[in-house]
């Protein structure tokens, strides 16, 4: 059984070392280590980390150890068991890469840990060599700290999320149970306006929804990680963990706060979706290239869509904020002219080279299977729901992959979702796939009518550019279609002069709105140093924001439908201390009551 040490000797140079200790009985073993992190589509190639590699035999004697690729080395190891030494520097702080200072370390398994493809079904042992007093935090140990565990397989290994923890910091470790599971919560850094406490109690609001709608949880214990940063932003999701980055600026007014939520609930549901529940391109994987599939509008757009749900059943969003978010999320989709032109599939399958690489000119050629895939989620279960008159949602769908294939242990076939989808609801579900997934058509909203909502546009008279100006005057895009576009400005171009005066990127919508529709001006700019002049003629063709808004006298039919999607349940109400049965527990903030 391959036996692997985590030792850190001097924090301050952010080195970690770690050793694999095999027994191969072939005379050459090949070692890699993966190039990227399951959950995070981008080869991040972490041996690019490490400093120094090499082998020995289990008595210290130095074996040769050839590097023959990126990520990989042959030992020559005569059919003995071996020692394959590696020292990381682990200065790349995010939530998928090695990190080591003074103040915390953190680790995930795909980044530090090697393996032979013999071993990949053993189980592993991990044990940590720490600085006095430093101590290890994972859902991997028994009790969330320890210094040893074991996994039952290199997969297993993968997962794992590590942070290593030095006395005297600030960090906070808080157990809690919820929906009658061991959790825990670790802060790493000082905390910004919330108390952990708190924190806690909205974290079980979101884990007692979820298991209120699969039937309980699929695990033995679950640990909430929250790096508190200067600016970080992200998360991964893990079987029995997640791991958030947030600014500790970012949860002081409730705007703020609601994104950081949306950011648990988002990584906790992918204990469902993604981690047990996923399409069987992803899993088993090879950790060595790009694992292509077409279904990540699932794997995270349902995910997104879910986020926000999740908030509402858990009393932590009323339903009109949720609709303006959904507002809001159109309104964002639509203003991407890389929408018209990019399907959801193939943002999907090309994740590896476009969404975890986006450059200047994403906006106009490509969409995140995020936004558009949320949104498509919201579609397809408007479309059930209306359909069948709320006698199945996509809840239905998601419980159904669950029983089906995540609780099996496999994924389900990729590309088959119409299928699956048919299979719960029944019917023919080509047109949504063919238009709304397979293409880029415009979504088709008049199942919102069914529920009573109405979608409008806000029409805008304000006269734009089309270009976004950072850093006072440098271009950092220029959409399509767009006045900056059909002047030939592009991203890089500094902006000097607009009709012969200083224009800078706070006054520039300010600015424009002193002349009139058509008009066309002269416009200064620098390309590659260069002064250059070229004609702007302005329209007020820019964002025109989507609002998603309640008709004034829904049907009862309306008032059934949007009621059984949006509004809590009797246990949500509880869990809030609104009696449910009041007639105010029935009604949204805006005063729409049950008709
Ligand atoms: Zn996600």
């Amino acid at each position: 059984m391959p036996q692997l040490r985590v030792s850190i000797r001097d924090p301050k140079t952010h080195r970690i070392e770690v050793t694999l200790t095999a027994h191969s009985a072939d005379s050459l073993t090949t070692v890699s280590l993966p190039s990227w992190s399951p959950g995070s589509y981008l080869l991040r190639e972490f041996a690019r980390h490490i400093v120094l590699a090499d082998a020995t035999t289990v008595h210290g004697e130095q074996l040769l150890c050839e590097k023959v690729a990126k990520s990989s080395w042959v030992v020559h190891n005569a059919a003995q068991p071996f020692v394959f030494r590696t020292f990381f520097d682990a200065q790349e702080f995010s939530v998928r890469t090695p990190y080591l200072d003074e103040r915390f370390g953190f680790v995930v398994g795909s980044n530090l840990f090697a393996f032979t493809d013999a071993d990949l079904d053993s189980e592993h042992t991990v044990t940590l060599d720490l600085p006095t007093g430093w101590l290890g935090c994972s859902a991997a140990f028994d009790d969330f700290v320890g210094d040893r565990f074991v996994v039952p397989n290199y997969d297993a290994l993968v997962d794992v999320a590590l942070t290593l923890l030095p006395p005297g910091e600030r960090h906070e470790l808080r157990r809690f149970e919820a929906a009658g599971k061991p959790h825990a919560f670790l802060t790493v850094g000082r905390l910004g306006a919330r108390s952990l406490e708190s924190l806690c109690l909205d974290a079980v609001k979101i884990v007692e929804v979820c298991s209120e709608m699969f039937g309980g949880l699929p695990y033995r214990h679950y640990l909430f990680v929250l790096f508190n940063t200067g600016d970080a932003r992200g998360g991964l999701e893990h079987h029995d963990s997640c791991v958030m980055a947030f600014p500790r600026s970012g949860m002081v007014n409730a705007e703020g706060y609601r994104d950081f939520i949306s950011l648990l609930a988002h990584e906790y549901f992918h204990v469902w979706n993604v981690k047990a529940v996923h399409t069987d391109a992803l899993g088993p994987f090879n950790y060595l290239e790009e694992n292509y599939t077409r279904d990540l509008w699932v794997a995270e757009g349902w995910t997104v869509y879910y986020q926000s749900l999740l908030l509402v059943r858990a009393g932590l969003m009323t339903p009109t904020e949720y609709l303006a978010e959904m507002g809001e999320r159109v309104s964002q989709m639509e203003a991407q002219p890389g929408h018209r032109l990019q399907s959801l599939s193939d943002s999907s399958f090309d994740a590896w080279i476009k969404l975890y690489r986006p450059d200047a000119n994403v906006r106009n050629t490509r969409i995140s299977y995020y936004l558009k895939g949320g949104l498509a989620a919201l579609l397809l279960d408007l479309q059930i729901r209306a359909q069948t008159e709320s006698q199945k949602s996509l809840d239905d769908v998601l419980k159904f992959l669950w029983s089906s294939f995540g609780q099996q242990g496999i994924g389900y076939p990729e590309g088959s979702m119409q299928q699956q989808i048919e299979a719960v609801v029944g019917g023919d579900w080509s047109e949504f796939f063919t238009t709304a997934i397979h293409s880029a058509l415009p979504f088709d909203w008049s199942a919102l009518e069914s529920f009573g909502i109405v979608r409008s546009e806000k029409a805008s008279n304000a006269l734009w550019l089309g270009a976004r100006v950072e850093n006072d005057r440098m271009l950092a895009y220029v959409l399509d279609g767009s006045p900056a576009q059909e002047a030939g400005l592009m991203a890089g171009d500094e902006l000097l002069a607009i009709d012969g005066q200083k224009v800078s990127a706070a006054k520039l919508t300010s600015f424009l709105q002193q002349y009139k529709d058509g008009q066309t001006l002269p416009l200064h700019y620098f390309r590659d140093e260069e002064l250059r002049e070229t004609n702007v003629t302005l329209n007020s063709k820019g964002d025109r924001p989507t609002t998603f808004g309640l008709t004034e006298a829904p049907s009862s039919a309306q008032a059934n439908q949007f009621r059984a999607w949006l509004l809590p349940s009797a246990a949500s109400l509880e869990r809030c201390g609104v009696d449910a049965s009041s007639p105010r527990a029935l009604e949204t903030d805006d005063g729409r009551s049950e008709a």
